[in-house]
C-alpha cells in the first residue's frame, strides 16, 4: 500500500465517521442523509406505477449500465439539469474527486461545482472533508498581519498592472533538455502561465514574456521573487527586443506561488503517472486558473477571458456513464431526448414546496426504518440495486 493509497483510506475513515456523527445529530431535525439501503429503497418505491406523493421531489433515472439513480424531479422543466442525490457510502469518493479535479480549491468552488451536479451534499460535509485534506493542511498560511491598504494604491494598482515571473530551479530533478520552470502571473487576474525552459538565459525567458505579452497584454510593472536585478535584465532584454514596450522593475514581492505550483505539479504526476513534468506543467497550469479565488470571487480563468472554463463535454453537466458513447452532436439530441424520456413520471402532483417534501421524506424514512425493525435485521430483505459509479478514483 502506497503512501497516497494509506492517506486516501484515512482521510475515508475519518470522513466517514463524520458522517455519522452528522447523522446521529440531524436524524430528528432534517434528513438530507440517505443509507445506502435507504437509498436504493426509495428508488424501489419510485418505480412503482402509482407513486405517493410523499416523493414527489425525487425522480429515478436509468442509466445505460442498467442501474438507477435517485434525482430531483425536474416536474415541469425537463431541460433542467440533472441532479443527483447520493448515499452515505459514495459521499466521500465524490467530494475527494471534485477537490482533486478542481486543484484542491477551498469550499467556495468546492460548493459550487458540487451544488451544480448533487442535491444532498452539505457545506458541512465540504468543511469536514477539508480539515482532512493533507496537502491543503501544508498549504495553510500562518495567520499573519495585514498592512492596511493605502487609500491611493488601489487606483495606482489598476493604473499600473504588474505581473510575477519567476524562474524555478528544476536542475536536480532535470527532464531531459528542460532543467527550469517559468512561473508567470498576471497580478490582477491571478491568472498564471507556466513554461519549461532549458536555461535561465535572460534570452529564452524574453523569448516567451514575449509570446505572452503579444497575445495577453503586457504589465507595467514586473516583480520576481529572483531579484530585482533579475527583473531589470529582463526588462533591458525586453526593450531590445521589443522597441515599443516600456516596463519598469518593482521590489520583490515573495509569495507561496512557485510552492503552490510545485505541489500541484507533483499531485498531477503522482495521480497521472506521467514522469515527464515538462509535459505536465500545462495541465497544472490550467488546473490553477480553473481555482476559485476569494479575493476575485470567480476563478483566475473568468477574470481573464470573462467566461467560465469549459472543458469539453466533461463541463456540461452530463452523466460520466454517457460520455463515452456520445460521439456527435446528434448523439447529444438523442442524450437530451432519451433523457426527458426516462424520468419515471409520477402521478401525484401538487404545490409542496421542497421543504415541506424534506419533512415528509423524513416521515418517510422513518416509517422504512420500523418496517425495518418490525422485519428484524434479515439483510438479506433489503432490495438492494448496485449502485452507478458516478465518480471514480483512478
Ligand atoms: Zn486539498
Amino acid at each position: 500500500m502506497d503512501v497516497t493509497e494509506e492517506i486516501f483510506n484515512g482521510m475515508k475513515k475519518k470522513f466517514n465517521a463524520s458522517m455519522e456523527t452528522i447523522l446521529c445529530r440531524r436524524k430528528k431535525v432534517t434528513n438530507v442523509m440517505i443509507t445506502k439501503e435507504e437509498y436504493f429503497q426509495i428508488i424501489e418505491r419510485l418505480k412503482l406505477p402509482k407513486v405517493d406523493r410523499k416523493y414527489q421531489n425525487y425522480d429515478v433515472i436509468n442509466l445505460d449500465d442498467g442501474s438507477f439513480r435517485l434525482i430531483v424531479n425536474k416536474n415541469d422543466k425537463p431541460n433542467a439539469p440533472t441532479k443527483y442525490y447520493v448515499h452515505m457510502d459514495e459521499t466521500f469518493q465524490i467530494i475527494y474527486e471534485t477537490h482533486m479535479k478542481n486543484g484542491h480549491c477551498g469550499r467556495n468552488r468546492m460548493e459550487k461545482e458540487i451544488n451544480t451536479v448533487y442535491r444532498n451534499i452539505t457545506r458541512e460535509m465540504i468543511r469536514n472533508f477539508l480539515f482532512l485534506c493533507y496537502i491543503c493542511e501544508q498549504k495553510r498560511p500562518a495567520p499573519k498581519i495585514v498592512e492596511k491598504e493605502k487609500p491611493e494604491s488601489r487606483g495606482f494598482e489598476t493604473r499600473f498592472p504588474r505581473c510575477q515571473v519567476n524562474v524555478m530551479d528544476m536542475v536536480d530533478k532535470h527532464d531531459g533538455p528542460y532543467k527550469y520552470i517559468l512561473v508567470y502571473e498576471d497580478y490582477q487576474t491571478k491568472f498564471v502561465q507556466l513554461r519549461p525552459l532549458k536555461t535561465c538565459r535572460i534570452e529564452e525567458i524574453v523569448g516567451i514574456l514575449l509570446k505572452i505579452f503579444t497575445t495577453f497584454g503586457a504589465p507595467a510593472i514586473i516583480h520576481s521573487d529572483n531579484g530585482r536585478d533579475f527583473a531589470s535584465k529582463i526588462i533591458q532584454e525586453l526593450g531590445n527586443q521589443w522597441k515599443d514596450v516600456k516596463m519598469v522593475h518593482g521590489q520583490p514581492q515573495f509569495s507561496s506561488l512557485n510552492q503552490d505550483v510545485l505541489e500541484l505539479l507533483e499531485m498531477w504526476m503522482e495521480k497521472n503517472t506521467i514522469g515527464k513534468w515538462s509535459k505536465c506543467l500545462r495541465y497544472v497550469q490550467l488546473m490553477k486558473n480553473k481555482c476559485h479565488h476569494k479575493a476575485l470571487n470567480c476563478t483566475s480563468y473568468e477574470a481573464m477571458f470573462g467566461v467560465k472554463c469549459i472543458i469539453g463535454l466533461n463541463d456540461c453537466n452530463l452523466p460520466k456513464s454517457k460520455l463515452d458513447e456520445i460521439k456527435s452532436e446528434e448523439d447529444l439530441h438523442v442524450f437530451l431526448k432519451d433523457d426527458e424520456v426516462l424520468r419515471v413520471k409520477q402521478e401525484v402532483k401538487d404545490d409542496n414546496t421542497e421543504e415541506e417534501s424534506f419533512d415528509c421524506f423524513e416521515d418517510y424514512l422513518n416509517s422504512l426504518k420500523q418496517e425495518a425493525e418490525s422485519e428484524g435485521d434479515d439483510e438479506n430483505s433489503v432490495v438492494f440495486v448496485p449502485p452507478a459509479k458516478i465518480m471514480r478514483l483512478s
